[in-house]
């Protein structure tokens, strides 16, 4: 199997050369020739462990990296490094099964791809004969830069450089970041919002000419990222069958909380390698350009961007729709490509009305603003003592809208991205307490105030040194990026 640009079928590469690259050379998203089957029967599906249910996916997907190495990577990225012993909890809460994605070592759901990421890298690396050090290149709204520094911090022969938009992602976000230890990892502000820090990201991948590291992306357009993905899809439906949820084969609608559609994107490459999905429901924040798009079938980031409760979703351009067009029109690349050339350079663009018909019929779609999402958070924790961070609670809001309108009587699964202590202040003002000016008490607060607790790594985070200060314009950025790369060495 090769992979593809979405963009046009003459840039072609294995899937250990759409790893190591991120971004295929014309600027398109790598994808799969063909999507491959699961082949996993439901009696497979209930019996492997998640290491190895990940494992078998990943080979599907990755065919070209050596079988060992995936099993390494799943077992050594994975092991001793998550709260709970299940990694990814299913959790039934009033009629809803909430999957937790959040009990990793930065606490968000990235972790569950970019525990693994480095390992894959390394093993895309031995597979392409690379031998000149990986520099990977990472725009945040937030949890990803936090999750690839984790991840990659001193991991050999790969470097991590992260840009996250100054005064837009949380406190205790900002603290995770700049606190990085490692030799490897360089952590810059830069002075816009995630999506001109994407746009600098993507126009470094165009220009960079330095020759001493070759660069590669963590961001979701990496198909590396996505592949580990679409393994706790599988995973949720496998927990929901053996609690006798659901009968072998029947739909599950799956609800997420999207900003870059990477999430859902890997809920759709599931459901296409044969897991029984219903309905993607893709629920969006005040920045709601996708639930538009979805029910219009117009794509317009000509619009306010609005600083919301959940950072992570804040969101104008996202990157991964372009998967989705891509697979939607049966791998129309040129009407891709065109799609794409219009919205740099015009800001908007309209698909075809057969194909906004076929995504209709495959997603549902809706929004909730703060105070919705703040409301959600309130009632939740009132009625089942559950608590839920600003993300996961956007999309419980437009679970319930979605649910009064009747569409569906499927199971329904929220899939839940963050923990809420990464959230505090947002968390305390959602249940009507007084909100610390700090961060850091405002996690004491939520934890005295619920009895939940504080993940161990977020507690610590409060006595530990700041280490990365630099702020620049998003067009210093491939001068910075050349500047650096160009460093033998990046912390004494
Ligand atoms: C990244 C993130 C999202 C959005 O996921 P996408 O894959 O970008 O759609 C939602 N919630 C949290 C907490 C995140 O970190």
């Amino acid at each position: 199997m090769h992979y593809l640009s979405t963009r046009s079928h003459q840039e072609t590469a294995t899937s250990a050369e759409a790893v190591l690259r991120g971004l295929a050379p014309d600027g398109g998203l790598y994808v799969p020739e063909t999507i491959p089957a699961a082949e996993l029967s439901d009696a497979a599906l209930i019996s492997l462990d998640q290491y190895a249910l990940t494992a078998h996916i990943l080979k599907k997907l990755l065919p070209d990296l050596p079988a060992a190495a995936v099993e390494d990577a799943v077992r050594e990225g994975y092991s001793g490094k998550f709260e709970t012993e299940d990694l990814t909890p299913t959790v039934q809460v009033d009629k809803a099964h909430v999957l937790e994605l959040y009990h990793g070592p930065t606490s968000a759901f990235k972790d569950m791809a970019l525990c693994l990421l480095p390992r894959l890298i390394a093993a895309s690396c031995a597979a392409c004969g690379v031998k000149e050090d990986v520099l990977v290149l990472t725009a945040t709204s937030g949890d990803t830069g936090k999750a690839a520094l984790a991840g990659f911090a001193d991991a050999p022969h790969t470097r991590v450089m992260v840009f996250y938009p100054e005064g837009g992602v949380s406190e205790v976000q900002r603290a995770q970041m700049v606190t990085q230890e490692g030799k490897n990892v360089c952590v810059c502000a830069v002075r816009g919002n995630f999506d001109d820090a994407q746009r600098g990201v993507k126009e470094v991948f165009a220009q960079f000419k330095g020759t001493r590291v070759r660069l590669s992306s963590a961001n979701s357009i990496n198909i590396g990222r996505l592949a580990p993905q679409v393994a706790y899809y599988f995973k949720a439906y496998a927990d929901l069958r053996k609690k006798g949820v659901v009968k072998a084969g029947a739909p599950v609608d799956f609800i997420v909380p999207t900003g870059n559609f990477g999430n859902i994107l890997a809920g759709y490459l599931a459901k296409r390698m044969g897991l029984p999905v219903g309905t993607l429901v893709c629920a969006s924040n005040e920045n709601d350009v996708l639930t538009e798009f979805l029910q219009t079938g117009v794509y317009d980031r000509r619009r306010t961007f609005h600083k919301t409760a959940s950072p992570s979703m804040d969101i104008l351009v996202s990157s991964n729709l372009e998967r989705l067009l891509y697979f939607a029109s049966d791998g129309d690349a040129e009407l891709v490509a065109s799609l794409m050339h219009k919205l740099t350079e015009t800001g908007v663009y309209r698909i075809p009305e057969e194909l906004h018909k076929r995504i209709r019929s495959e997603f549902a779609c809706g929004k909730a603003d703060d105070p919705a999402a703040f409301d959600a958070i309130r009632r939740v924790w009132a009625k089942e003592r559950y608590l839920m961070d600003p993300h996961t609670a956007v999309a419980w809001r437009v679970y319930e809208g979605y649910r009064a309108a009747g569409q569906s009587e499927n199971p329904a699964v929220v899939l839940s991205t963050a923990s809420p202590y990464k959230f505090a202040p947002a968390m305390l003002e959602a249940l009507g307490l007084p909100v610390p000016e700090s961060g850091f008490d405002a996690m004491e607060e939520l934890h005295g105030a619920t009895g939940t607790p504080i993940p161990k790594p977020l507690a610590a985070l409060k006595y530990k040194k700041e280490l990365h200060r630099d702020v620049i314009e998003p067009s210093a950025m491939l001068s910075y990026v050349e500047r650096k790369a160009e460093q033998v060495r990046w912390a004494e």
